[in-house]
Order: structure tokens, then C-alpha cells, then sequence
């Protein structure tokens, strides 16, 4: 009986760990909390993780790069045009569970593609 209860105990506080954990793990949309980016998926691109930039109507966005973002979906075709990182095109990315704008995907030809997502849309 002392196993068992000694167990139970053990077990409990194992799940509650792996809750908090998995909480953490993720970038949200700040709109609907939906997990846009697993905390893992942050890389470094040109020497930084984050970056801030100016669009052309002089609006500016602090992005963070991330390798994949299995909660967005990119609309439109790929464009080149005032592209923040060179040699890359970029798509809009919304969220996809309330459309939100949360960042922008970046490919090329010869490199997988990653997502640069905005600081303030996250939580
Ligand atoms: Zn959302």
C-alpha cells in the first residue's frame, strides 16, 4: 500500500511538470493563443534572432526568426519586392486559426524557407 500511494504521488507530480513544460514551449498568436511556433524552432538568421525593420510605409516590426511555424499559413504569391532578407521572397503569414497577421515566411530557391514573426503579435 505505502508503493502505491509513494506511486501515485510521483506520477502526479511528473504530469504536472510535463503541463507547465509544454505551456512554455510554444510562441502563441496573441489574438486566439493558438501555438503558432514551438520555442525550438528559433534560429538565428544573418548572426540574430531577432530583427527590426521598416516597411515601405514606414511602419516598423520587430520580428523573430523561426525555422517552421506549423500554426501559420502563408497567402499570396512569394514576392521579392523591398524583401527584408536578401535573395529571399516573402509571403504574408496569417494565423491559422483566426487569420491575424502574424509575420511573414521567407524562401529561396536553394534554402528551406523560415518565418520571421512579429514580437507584438506573440504571446
Ligand atoms: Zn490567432
Amino acid at each position: 500500500v505505502k508503493n502505491a500511494r509513494g506511486d501515485d504521488v510521483e506520477a502526479a507530480g511528473v504530469v504536472d511538470v510535463g503541463t507547465a513544460d509544454d505551456e512554455e514551449r510554444w510562441l502563441r498568436c496573441a489574438s486566439c493563443r493558438e501555438r503558432l511556433a514551438a520555442e525550438r524552432a528559433r534560429i538565428s538568421v544573418n548572426g540574430s534572432h531577432e530583427h527590426e525593420f521598416m516597411n515601405p510605409s514606414g511602419q516598423r516590426f520587430v520580428v523573430l526568426c523561426v525555422a517552421t511555424a506549423p500554426g501559420c499559413i502563408t497567402e499570396g504569391a512569394p514576392s521579392t519586392v523591398w524583401s527584408w532578407f536578401p535573395a529571399r521572397a516573402w509571403r504574408v503569414a496569417l494565423c491559422s486559426t483566426c487569420g491575424s497577421h502574424v509575420g511573414w515566411s521567407f524562401e529561396s530557391a536553394d534554402a528551406p524557407p523560415f518565418y520571421a514573426l512579429i514580437r507584438e503579435g506573440l504571446r
